[in-house]
């Protein structure tokens, strides 16, 4: 029995930069527009946040901005966010504050999928050894390290784990080291896999395209891990969620409307 009640998607900020950051030696010169997501998972154990979107501060601050965005290292430039799409006003319209928050699963710890952790701190946070590992050592240059050096309360994991009853945590490294994926038993519908940044577009997961960022260049990593989400979808009749795709975000219930 599952313990998944609702599943509701985030937008949280969108970001144009070249497709090629998302489908590997393809695409290059052909700007893409990706919604930057977090999931909100609510289940009769609590409320667990998949991803926590970029960190406000630094694309609003102008000082900040240009240190972290607008540099030669940083080609595709500041995400556009606005400031009521951070976490605290998207619970708000639930009438929830980030103390409601009970996990906060992090797919990896790129900033846009780390940097909101300012903004739900307190919060249990769970990230794979390997991950945190290599986010430390800047592996990358779509690491902050200041997104993920304050004084959280880390759950550090190793592997592939139940969060709760119907929830799991699924291991798809090469984007990232440690990168994470997330299994969701629906109460009604077919199970959903929140891929994160294992596949970006349907088309990574189609044409088993390896995204454009690997981690110490393994793409066969990266497309050994869009085979393994393909064939558990396939396997539990499951639906394959993109992470970075706006016609697919587009096809999903607009927040605070949920699937279930
Ligand atoms: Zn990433």
């Amino acid at each position: 029995m599952t313990a998944v009640l609702k599943l509701r998607p985030l937008l949280t900020a969108t970001h144009r930069y070249d497709k090629s950051l998302s489908t590997r030696d393809r695409g290059h010169g052909q700007i893409i527009q990706a919604p930057i997501l977090a999931y909100l998972i609510e289940t009769t154990n609590g409320r667990i946040l998949f991803d926590v979107g970029c960190d406000y501060a630094k694309i609003a601050a102008p000082k900040l901005r240009a240190q972290y965005y607008e540099n030669e290292n940083f080609a595709f430039g500041a995400p556009d966010m606005q400031e009521p799409q951070r976490l605290p006003h998207h619970l708000a319209q639930l009438g929830l504050t980030p103390a409601d928050i009970d996990v906060v699963f992090l797919s990896h710890l790129h900033f846009d999928h780390a940097g909101g952790l300012c903004d739900v701190c307190g919060t249990e946070v769970h990230v794979q050894q390997d991950e945190l590992t290599a986010a430390q050592a800047g592996t990358d240059i779509a690491y902050f390290p200041s997104d993920f050096s304050g004084d959280y309360p880390w759950q550090v994991k190793q592997g592939e784990y139940d969060l709760v009853p119907g929830v799991r945590a699924i291991s798809t490294p090469g984007h990232t080291a440690g990168h994470m994926s997330l299994w969701l038993e629906m109460p009604k519908g077919p199970p959903i896999l929140l891929c994160g940044d294992a596949a970006d577009l349907t088309e990574n997961i189609e044409q088993e395209i390896a995204p454009g960022l690997c981690w110490n260049e393994r793409s066969d990593l990266a497309l050994e891990s869009i085979r393994k989400l393909k064939r558990l979808g396939r396997e539990e009749h499951a639906d394959l969620w993109p992470n970075h795709d706006i016609d697919f975000f587009n096809t999903l219930k607009r927040y605070p409307n949920f699937h279930e």
